[in-house]
C-alpha cells in the first residue's frame, strides 16, 4: 500500500494491528518497519531516543555543468578530516547544450559544536575555504561549488542500534 501513512502499532496473540492515518486498520501476522530514521513506529517504542550526530557536518548542492571525466564518473576526493567531496551527475543534458546536473556533497568535522538543523541553508564561507586549491586539469573544485543552485546544509545523523527486534508491548 503506498501512500499511506502509518501512525503505530498494536500487537497481541492473534497477530498485529497497523493504525493509517485516515483510513481503516490493517491486520497482519507481523510487522516490518522500515520509516526511516524518523520511524513513526520506532518512536512509539522508543519514545524518549534522541537522533545519534556523528559530529560531522554535510554542505550539499546540485550544479548544471558540462560532464566531469566519463559523464558518469563518481568522484570522491579527500578525506573527512582533511575535506572530503563526493561528485556524480543525477542527469544529463538538461538543458538542451549537454550540461548536466551535477550532485555533489561535502563533509567537514565540527568537534564540539551542536547538531545543526535540517535544510538550512547553506554559507559558502562555512565550507568553501577547505577546497580553495583543489583545482585539477579536469576539474576546478571551487568553481563547481561556486556554480550551484542552491545549496543546504544538514547534520550526519544515525540511530544507535536497538537492544532487539521487538515482541509484545
Ligand atoms: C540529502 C541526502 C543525501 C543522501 N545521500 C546519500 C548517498 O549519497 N549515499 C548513501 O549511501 N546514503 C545517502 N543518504 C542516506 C540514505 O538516503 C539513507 O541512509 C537511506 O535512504 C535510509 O534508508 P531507509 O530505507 O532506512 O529509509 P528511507 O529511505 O528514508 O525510507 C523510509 C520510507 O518510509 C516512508 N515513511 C516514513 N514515515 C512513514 C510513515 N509514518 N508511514 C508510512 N511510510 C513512512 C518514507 O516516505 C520513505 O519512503 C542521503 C540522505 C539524504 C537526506
Amino acid at each position: 500500500m503506498l501512500d499511506h501513512r502509518c501512525e503505530g502499532v498494536e500487537q497481541n496473540d492473534a497477530g498485529t494491528v497497523l493504525r493509517i492515518a485516515q483510513r481503516p486498520s490493517v491486520r497482519g501476522d507481523l510487522v516490518v518497519a522500515c520509516d526511516g530514521v524518523n520511524s513513526a513506529i520506532r518512536r512509539q517504542f522508543y519514545p524518549d531516543e534522541k537522533l545519534a550526530f556523528t559530529g560531522i557536518n554535510t554542505w550539499r548542492g546540485v550544479t548544471r555543468r558540462k560532464p566531469i571525466l566519463t559523464g558518469r564518473s563518481y568522484l570522491r576526493i579527500g578525506t573527512v578530516d582533511t575535506g572530503k567531496i563526493v561528485i556524480y551527475p543525477i542527469a544529463d543534458d538538461v538543458d538542451g547544450a549537454g550540461n548536466q546536473l551535477i550532485n555533489w556533497t561535502t563533509e567537514k568535522r565540527m568537534p564540539g559544536e551542536p547538531m545543526n538543523d535540517w535544510n538550512k541553508a547553506g554559507r559558502m564561507e562555512d565550507f568553501l575555504p577547505v577546497y580553495e586549491g583543489w583545482r585539477f586539469d579536469w576539474l576546478d573544485v571551487p568553481e563547481l561549488i561556486r556554480s550551484a543552485d542552491t545549496i543546504f546544509e544538514y547534520p550526519m545523523v544515525d540511530r544507535d542500534p536497538v537492544p532487539a527486534g521487538r515482541s509484545g508491548g
